[in-house]
């Protein structure tokens, strides 16, 4: 571990497993599991699975199409959940000394289309969830597992009773996830949400600039999630703040994910939206959200945020400690 990442413990609570493994790793991974991938060489392997630091890619039909659907393949076994989840524990403490992590991810999307059994899949990862903490008995993990947007009500229905069948080993938290789908509604999944709240589940929701700000609205003033990833649109509309502020709603903030991925067009934008969330005092967490794709980790977002003087060392810490309050890993 640097002497930098010494400095202090941190919590990360929004990261994608399918974007958590080191290439290095999905390589090999691929290779074990005699996965015909779309590339022969590794180098070229790496190009396809990442995003440069000059790439901006808001497609997220392409996007899904690469990275998602490659990296959520080489995932699809017990065998190789077993290695994303413990490699995962293990690298972000090591580097970047996360003692708490929440690691989400879609048991749906690791399963070759119902070739393997839900419950393998989502004990493979408790599983060894476990025996990572053991190993590093500093950190606390948690999983959340994401329903998604792409999935039929039933499908994400299933996600969540398999959350609620194993609340109580590991999963304290259900997610929706994915981009935009024309037979998705969110007045529909209402009932899950609910019904994920009364069996005592913590429940966060992906909000993206793609969809609405009519949705975020929504979810902010109907369904009041405990959090929210990212959504940052809130500062356009003053009645967003209000909710997010009324019902103590948590923005998961990932900024190089906004930088490439969403509509905040540059830095200038990005400290606009971040001292404006900041000033009506609501809260937020720093986090990677795609950290291998974009080839950063928690103290490169650090960076980010503290070199171009968008937030204080102050304000981080506060973000932080939002983190550790709002993660309910006690
Ligand atoms: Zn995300």
């Amino acid at each position: 571990m640097t002497d930098r990442a010494k400095q202090m413990e941190r919590a990360e609570l929004h990261a994608h497993l399918w974007s958590s493994v080191s290439v290095e790793l999905l390589w090999d991974l691929s290779h074990e599991q005699w996965i015909k991938l779309p590339v022969k060489d590794f180098d070229a392997f790496k190009a396809w699975i990442t995003m440069w630091e000059t790439d901006k890619n808001a497609d997220i039909k392409e996007m899904d199409e690469k990275y998602f659907h490659w990296t959520e393949l080489i995932q699809s076994s017990p065998t190789a959940v077993e290695t994303a989840i413990k490699t995962t524990i293990w690298t972000n403490y090591r580097k970047s000394n996360l003692t708490l992590q929440e690691v989400r991810f879609n048991p749906m999307f690791r399963n070759k289309k119902w070739e393997l059994d839900l419950d393998y899949i989502i004990v493979a990862a408790i599983h060894w969830l476990d025996y990572a903490t053991l190993q590093y008995n500093k950190v606390k993990a948690w999983i959340v597992l994401c329903m998604d947007r792409r999935l039929s009500f039933r499908k994400n229905q299933i996600i969540l009773e398999k959350a609620i069948k194993y609340k109580n080993r590991w999963i304290v938290w259900i997610d929706l996830s994915g981009p935009q789908s024309k037979d998705f509604s969110m007045e529909e999944h209402k009932a899950l949400f609910d019904l994920a709240k009364q069996s005592w589940l913590w429940v966060t929701i992906h909000t993206w600039e793609e969809w609405s700000l009519e949705e975020l609205k929504y979810v902010a003033e109907v369904i009041k999630p405990h959090r929210i990833w990212h959504g940052i649109m809130a500062v356009q509309d003053k009645k967003i703040i209000k909710a997010l502020k009324k019902n103590d709603i948590v923005l998961e903030l990932c900024p190089t994910s906004n930088l490439k991925n969403s509509k905040v067009k540059d830095l200038k934008e990005l400290s606009h939206i971040i001292r404006t969330l900041l000033k009506h005092d609501i809260r937020l967490t720093l986090n990677t959200d795609w950290a291998v794709m974009y080839q950063i980790n928690i103290i490169k977002e650090e960076d980010l945020l503290l070199e171009n003087e968008i937030i204080t060392e102050t304000e981080l810490n506060q973000m932080y400690k939002n983190a550790f309050d709002y993660s309910f890993v006690k």
